[in-house]
């Protein structure tokens, strides 16, 4: 199927309020643009240097959405072309996030990423972690960086109730935090859960964003 057919045919099956990122990481300009010209306008990348590359030569109504995880030297790469950083996982990459946003003057939208998966790899605070990381108030001492939301990766199974435990458990954590810390903060929405092998439940279970690359794109 053509990537505009793909697109269509995902965005047929999305309800109000899910927004498709694109993945694009490791596809070629001309293949972007191929989903551009199919009038998708969210893309997700996953390298500093191909996100500023790919910023610089594609036109700027693009929304880009920095996915992978970013390294505190790399932000300066990040912040000001990405229009939402996913992947949050540590004091210290939002503080550095937060140095370079005062730098440059801007605001700095991000997701604080969660270890939901029951595999070793995968990035983020644990539950534990982030309950204690939002009640140490280094928010409200922050002025650039903006949280908007939760990001979680379901472990690599063909379980697909557990993939669906973990997702109804970060959209749980979410709710929770939400009314925790952000009750009157309407910019507090976003949930970022699934990909293309999962994201039919990612959306049963509350996601407002879903990443898809192979499905646009085929493999890569
Ligand atoms: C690559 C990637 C995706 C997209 O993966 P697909 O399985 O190709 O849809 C989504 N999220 C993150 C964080 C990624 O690195």
């Amino acid at each position: 199927m053509s990537i505009a057919l793909q697109i269509r045919s995902v965005l047929s099956a999305l309800p109000k309020g899910v927004r498709l990122i694109a993945v694009s990481k490791t596809q070629p300009m001309e293949v972007i643009m191929e989903a551009y010209n199919a009038g998708q306008r969210l893309f997700g990348e996953n390298r500093p240097q191909e996100l500023a590359q790919k910023v610089g030569q594609l036109p700027n109504d693009i929304e880009w959405h920095f996915i992978g995880h970013l390294q505190t030297n790399k932000v300066n790469m990040v912040a000001g072309k990405a229009q939402l950083i996913h992947a949050v996982d540590s004091e210290r990459l939002l503080r550095a996030i937060e140095k370079e946003a005062a730098k440059q003057h801007i605001a700095v939208r991000c997701l604080l990423q969660v270890h939901i998966a029951q595999e070793e790899a995968k990035f983020g605070f644990s539950p534990d972690e982030l309950a204690d990381f939002l009640h140490s108030g280094v928010l409200s001492a922050i002025s650039h960086v903006r949280v908007v939301g939760l990001m979680g990766m379901a472990t690599f199974t063909e379980d697909l109730e557990q993939v669906r435990r973990e997702f109804r458990f970060l959209k749980q954590l979410f709710d929770q935090v939400k009314s925790d810390y952000f009750p009157f903060d309407n910019n507090f929405r976003e949930l970022s859960m699934g990909m293309s092998g999962d994201y039919p439940i990612a959306i049963e279970e509350g996601a407002t964003l879903v990443r898809l690359g192979t499905t646009i794109f085929g493999f890569r």
